[in-house]
């Protein structure tokens, strides 16, 4: 069992530090931020994540997990301090330091024994060489404090299950007094740990999420050409998932890709391979496509209809991707306030993302159009003259083909994210928009026989 201090308490930093608990490490969330620190003392999960807050009760009042602002108590006596502070992207591309910085500075301001300082937030290549002579300038004791790199790998939305069983754990040192000390910490965790120099780590973090954000772009410009030549990109998914080479996952065509990882980890990799004289030409394709993407639906509604102007937009989905609060960078983001500005009223829910998204875009009315979140998808339908689905959520997937036939004004729906098959949209008479398919146009659409309106009833 060690003392074990995390510095930062957003997706990585808090699920870290909830799962060193419940490995039985004794842990100390650290975080500037005094609301959030006073919310998990009472036990509520600033963040949505399942399974998060269970794990954060249970190891509460086990007494294996406590928050703090004074970080000087929390990092002085720690055998080891995780680093989970955002890295967000600058307008440059650049990953900005420095809340690392700041971090760095009070731990060597802070530390009264010898301890690891471990680096989990994504940071360019060569950062950890630069934080550990940071923390050496400004160390105020004489003691022994080394940093490693140890990239997060989990996913927003299984974030917990994602750390408990993750596939590999990687561990960047430079010396084995801290690859034996971060391997004796993650032992009650059983997985495999690639553990490789300090510099390897930090590029196998970006390579590995550059690589999926490619895999995503690289899909998405192929479905809009499957668009074009009038193949269909969910077989086309289909036929490349069994060759092992290629991988089943990651091959879903949607609206781009969103949240705080990908859009700013490609920037800050193609930043850096600038800084050293290199052209990422891949990855500038990836960021690229991905823009053009985001806004694929708005362009197509806007050239099927002659305005969006006092028109009830239903809108399904705000987050960047299901079982996630997490707006950065989510496509709503983006088609909202073009909406907003062609005077649509739009009507929006999302299972836990509309509040967070009423911080951005308040309810009521904006200069042209008008925003309101309701709390299921039939109020955001009902006498809808069109409807966007942004996000994959549970409660947009069960939604009946049928009940846009049904609800909406004109049944008109542009899928981000394929969850229909063609078929059934033709077969319910719903104009239906999707990704890298064909579009199913009023005049395609066929009278269904009893059979069929007997299944799109049930
Ligand atoms: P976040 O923005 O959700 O959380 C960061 C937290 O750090 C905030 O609560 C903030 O108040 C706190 N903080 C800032 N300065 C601090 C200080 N001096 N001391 C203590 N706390 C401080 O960030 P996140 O999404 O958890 O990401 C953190 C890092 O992990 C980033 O580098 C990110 O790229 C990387 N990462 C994120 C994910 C993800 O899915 N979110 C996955 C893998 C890696």
């Amino acid at each position: 069992m060690y003392k074990i201090a995390v510095a930062g308490t957003g997706y990585v930093g808090l699920v870290a530090g909830v799962c060193f608990a419940e490995m039985g490490h004794r842990v100390t969330c650290v975080d500037i931020d005094q609301v959030k620190v006073e919310l998990m003392k009472s036990g509520v999960s600033p963040i949505y994540e399942a399974d998060l807050q269970d794990l954060m009760i249970k190891n509460n009042e086990s007494g294996n997990l406590n928050y703090t602002t004074d970080y000087h108590s929390a990092y002085k006596d720690a055998d080891a301090i995780f680093i989970g502070v955002g890295t967000p992207e600058q307008p440059d591309g650049s990953a900005n330091l420095s809340y690392i910085a700041t971090v760095a500075r009070q731990i060597a301001e802070s530390v009264e024994k010898d301890c690891l300082v471990v680096v989990k937030s994504t940071v360019p290549v060569g950062t950890n060489d630069k934080v550990e002579q940071f923390i050496q300038d400004f160390l105020i004791n004489d003691v022994r404090v080394e940093v490693a790199s140890n990239p997060e790998f989990l996913a927003q939305g299984s974030a917990v299950h994602d750390t408990l069983h993750a596939e590999r754990i990687i561990i960047g040192t430079e010396s084995k007094w801290a690859e034996e000390l971060l391997q004796d910490i993650y032992k009650p965790f059983n997985l495999p740990i690639v553990s490789v120099n300090r510099r390897s780590a930090e590029m196998i973090k970006y390579a590995s999420n550059d690589f999926l954000a490619l895999k995503i772009s690289y899909m998405n410009d192929i479905a809009n050409l499957c668009e074009l030549v009038g193949a269909d990109i969910q077989d086309v998914a289909k036929g490349m998932s069994f060759d092992e080479r290629i991988g089943s996952k990651f091959l879903n065509a949607g609206i781009g890709f969103g949240g705080s990882c990908f859009p700013k980890d490609t920037k800050a990799l193609d930043y850096l391979a600038k800084q050293n004289g290199y052209e990422l030409k891949t990855i500038q394709a990836a960021i690229n496509v991905n823009k053009e993407q985001k806004t694929m639906l708005y362009k197509k509604a806007s050239r099927r209809l002659i305005t969006f102007n006092g028109l009830k937009v239903a809108v399904l989905g705000l987050t960047f991707k299901p079982g996630t609060d997490d707006l950065r960078e989510a496509a709503s983001l983006e088609n909202i306030p073009l909406l907003l500005e062609q005077g649509a009223d739009i009507y929006a829910f999302d299972p836990v993302g509309a509040a967070n998204f009423a911080n951005v875009h308040p309810e009521g009315r904006h200069r042209k159009g008008s925003i309101t979140y309701v709390s299921n998808v039939e109020e955001a339908i009902k006498d809808a003259n069109v409807c966007f689905i942004f996000t994959e959520w549970g409660e947009v997937k069960e939604v009946k083909p049928s009940m846009y036939k049904e609800l909406m004004r004109t049944p008109l729906v542009y899928d981000g994210r394929n969850i229909y098959s063609i078929d059934e949209m033709e077969r319910a008479q719903v104009e239906y928009h999707s990704i890298g398919r064909k579009t199913v146009e009023r005049q395609n659409m066929k009278e269904p026989n009893e059979r069929e309106l007997q299944s799109i009833r049930s």
